[in-house]
C-alpha cells in the first residue's frame, strides 16, 4: 500500500510547503529509512499563525457562535476521522513505530474525543447563585482566546485530540504544535478539520523544533493559554515562560507509576496483565507502570508469571497485525534507554529478561525487567520512557503505600487486591491523579486525567477539561430598583 503523508503546514487557511527553519526529515523507526519531510516554522510563521488566530477569535464567528454550530462541525470532524482511520493509523504506525492495532485504537479514541466534546458543549454552562433577595447572580464560561497546544511524540494523534477538541468546543482558536519527530498525524487532523468546516484561522497546525521555536511560541503575548503534554523539564520551562503575562497553563507531564500487587489478589491475572501495563507503546507511555511492587509472600510466583508473559510478547513490525510491541521512536531514544539498562546493572540490578537489541534493522529493544534494586536506585526513580520495569518486594500495606509514593511523580498506577476496603484505603493514599483497581485500564474519555506532584496540573478529558479552556465570569444584577 502506498501511504499519502501530509507535507504542508496549515496556517491562516492556507497550506505552506516551505518555512523559515528549513525542513524536518523524518525517519521510519521500524526500518531506519527516510520517511518524508515537513517544513519547520521559525518566528515569522508563528507570528503569522498567532495573528490569524487572534483575528479569528476576535471576529467571533466561531468563539461567539451558537454551541450547536460548533457541535455540528466537531461531529463532522469525528466522522471524517473514523472514515480515514486506516490512513491515519498507518501514518502513526510508520512515523512512531506504533503497532497498527494500537494505532487504530488511538485514531478511534481521537474521534470519540471529538464526539464527546461535540455533545458536552451543549450542556456546559454556568450556575445561578442565591446571593441576595433582590438580586440575581449568575456565572458564565467564556473561551480564553488563543490557545497554544503543544504535544509529544508518544501518542501524537490522541494527545492532539485531547487538547484541540475541548479547546475548539468551548470557542477558542488553537495553534497546534506536534513534536518534531511525529508531526504527520497532527497535520492530517488539521486537514480533516478544515474540510469539516473548522475555519482556517481557528485551528492551525505548525511543525517546528521545540528548541528553536518553543520559547518564542510560549512567551508570545498573543497566546492566552498553553496546553502542554511532554516532559517535566519542558513543562517547568514553559511555566517560567508563561509567568510574565500570567498565561493560563495546563501541564500533563512525566510519570513513574506503581503497579501494586497484594498477596490476596488474583496474582496470576496480575502477572499476565503486568507486561502490557509497562511495555505497551514500547514503554513510551506516561502511564507506564514501571515500578512493580509485589507483596513478599507472592513475589516469586508473580515474578515468574510476569517474566513468562513478557517473553510471550510479540515484538516486531508495527504494520503486522500480530505485533504487540514495536521499535522505539528514534535511535536517540533507544540509546537513552540502553544507558538506563547499564546504570541498573552498575547499581546491582538483576536482569530477569530482555535488555538486548535484535540483529534486524529498526530501533528495537527487548522488554526488560530488573529485580534486586532499592527504591532509590535511579532506574526506580527516573522516567526512562522505554521498555524497562523494576520489580520490588514489600512486607505490609503501609510499606506498599510508602514505596508507591516514593517518587517525584504522581500520574497513574494500579492496585491489585480482592479486599475492597484495602482497595479504597490504598487508592486514597497513593499520590496519583489516575488509578485503577484490578485492571490497568485507567484512561476513559468521560473521566478526568492528569497528575499530582511533578506529573503536572490541570486535567485532560471529561467535562473537567472544558474548564481549562474557559474563563469563569460572575455577574450580579441588582433587582431592588434602588430600594
Ligand atoms: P518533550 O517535552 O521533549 O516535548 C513535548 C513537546 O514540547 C514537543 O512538541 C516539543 O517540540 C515541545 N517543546 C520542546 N521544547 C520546548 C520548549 N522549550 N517550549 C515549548 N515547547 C517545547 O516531550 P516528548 O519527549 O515529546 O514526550 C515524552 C514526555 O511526555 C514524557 O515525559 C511523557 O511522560 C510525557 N507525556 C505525558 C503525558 C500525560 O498525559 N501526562 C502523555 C504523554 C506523554
Amino acid at each position: 500500500m502506498t501511504d499519502r503523508f501530509p507535507k504542508s503546514l496549515l496556517i491562516d487557511g492556507k497550506t505552506l510547503e516551505g518555512a523559515s527553519d528549513g525542513a524536518i526529515e523524518l525517519t521510519e523507526p521500524a526500518t531506519e529509512t527516510p520517511l518524508c519531510a515537513v517544513p519547520a516554522v521559525g518566528e515569522k510563521e508563528i507570528d503569522q499563525a498567532l495573528q490569524a488566530a487572534q483575528r479569528g477569535f476576535a471576529q467571533g464567528s466561531w468563539s461567539s457562535s451558537n454551541p450547536a454550530a460548533r457541535s455540528e462541525a466537531l461531529f463532522r470532524l469525528a466522522r471524517a476521522i473514523r472514515e480515514n482511520c486506516e490512513r491515519l493509523a498507518r501514518i502513526e504506525a510508520r512515523n512512531v513505530g506504533k503497532p497498527i492495532g494500537d494505532a487504530r485504537w488511538e485514531i478511534n479514541a481521537g474521534a470519540r474525543c471529538f464526539e464527546f466534546y461535540a455533545g458536552a458543549i451543549t450542556q456546559f454552562g454556568g450556575r445561578t447563585i442565591p446571593v441576595a433577595k433582590n438580586g440575581f447572580d449568575y456565572t458564565i464560561r467564556q473561551p480564553v482566546g488563543v490557545v497554544a497546544a503543544i504535544v509529544p511524540w508518544n501518542f501524537p494523534f490522541l494527545m492532539a485530540c485531547w487538547k484541540v477538541a475541548p479547546a475548539l468546543a468551548t470557542g477558542n482558536s488553537v495553534v497546534l504544535k506536534p513534536a518534531s519527530l511525529t508531526p504527520l498525524s497532527a497535520l492530517a487532523l488539521g486537514e480533516l478539520a478544515w474540510e469539516a468546516g473548522v475555519p482556517g484561522n481557528i485551528l492551525q497546525v505548525i511543525a517546528g523544533r521545540g528548541s528553536v521555536v518553543g520559547d518564542y511560541l510560549t512567551g508570545h503575548p498573543l497566546v492566552r493559554k498553553i496546553a502542554f503534554t511532554g516532559e517535566t523539564g519542558t513543562g517547568a520551562r514553559i511555566l517560567r515562560q508563561a509567568a510574565g503575562d500570567i498565561k493560563r497553563v495546563s501541564l500533563e507531564l512525566g510519570g513513574k507509576s506503581p503497579n501494586v500487587i497484594f498477596a490476596d489478589a488474583d496474582v496470576d491475572a496480575a502477572a499476565e496483565a503486568a507486561p502490557m501495563a509497562v511495555f505497551a507503546n514500547t514503554g513510551q507511555d506516561c502511564c507506564a507502570r514501571s515500578r512493580v511492587l509485589v507483596e513478599r509472600s507472592v513475589f516469586d510466583r508473580f515474578s515468574e508469571g510476569f517474566v513468562a508473559a513478557t517473553k510471550r510478547l510479540i515484538v516486531g513490525d508495527p504494520l503486522s497485525e500480530e505485533t504487540q510491541v514495536g521499535p522505539l521512536v528514534s535511535s536517540g531514544q533507544r540509546e537513552t534507554v540502553e544507558r538506563y539498562i547499564a546504570i541498573a546493572e552498575e547499581e546491582g540490578g538483576k536482569r530477569l529478561v530482555g535488555g538486548s537489541r535484535p540483529q534486524s534493522p529498526g530501533y528495537y529493544l527487548a522488554p526488560t525487567i530488573f529485580a534486586g534494586l532499592p527504591s532509590k536506585a535511579r532506574v526506580c526513580q527516573e522516567e526512562i520512557f522505554g521498555p524497562v520495569a523494576c520489580i520490588l518486594p514489600f512486607e505490609s500495606e503501609a510499606e506498599a503505600i510508602a514505596l508507591a509514593n516514593d517518587t517525584q511523580y504522581g500520574l497513574s498506577g494500579s492496585i491489585w487486591t480482592r479486599d475492597i476496603e484495602r482497595a479504597l484505603r490504598v487508592a486514597r493514599a497513593v499520590e496519583s491523579g489516575v488509578l485503577s483497581v484490578n485492571t490497568n485500564s485507567s484512561v476513559h474519555q468521560e473521566a478526568p486525567f492528569g497528575g499530582f506532584k511533578r506529573s503536572g496540573f490541570g486535567r485532560d478529558l471529561g467535562v473537567e477539561a472544558m474548564q481549562l479552556y474557559t474563563e469563569l465570569k460572575n455577574v450580579y444584577i441588582d433587582l431592588s430598583g434602588g430600594k
